[in-house]
């Protein structure tokens, strides 16, 4: 795991969509965004993401990503969420609803409120 001190970029895609992707420097950070996205530099912007420096190979907490902005989805329906809606964390993994994290808790055999 030696490319664990790269540093985080925050990509935003021609749909206003956030993604967060490690490199060395900004201009692979874009590179690799490019590619794996399929976009190309006109369609992206690139920022530093200082508050996610700490994640590289972890998952970034749910509550962290929507205090910057991003726009999640609730794992089990798709349902956007924003900060102002309700919603309910389990782990690193976010729903909409309690209804949602009954339901995937059931589908994947866990259940820990
Ligand atoms: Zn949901």
């Amino acid at each position: 795991m030696s490319n664990l001190n790269n540093i985080a970029f925050i990509i935003t895609d021609n749909q206003n969509n956030q993604h967060v992707f490690y490199a060395k420097n900004e201009h692979r950070a874009g590179h690799a965004a490019m590619l794996k996205l399929k976009l190309d530099e006109r369609q992206i912007t690139i920022k530093r993401g200082f508050m996610f420096d700490a994640y590289e190979g972890k998952p970034i907490p749910p509550k962290l990503a929507l205090s910057n902005g991003f726009n999640l989805e609730c794992i089990y329906c798709e349902k956007p969420i924003s900060q102002a809606n309700t919603y309910r964390i389990d782990e690193n993994d976010i729903y909409c609803s309690v209804n949602c994290q009954v339901d995937m808790a059931e589908i994947i055999g866990r259940f820990n409120l």
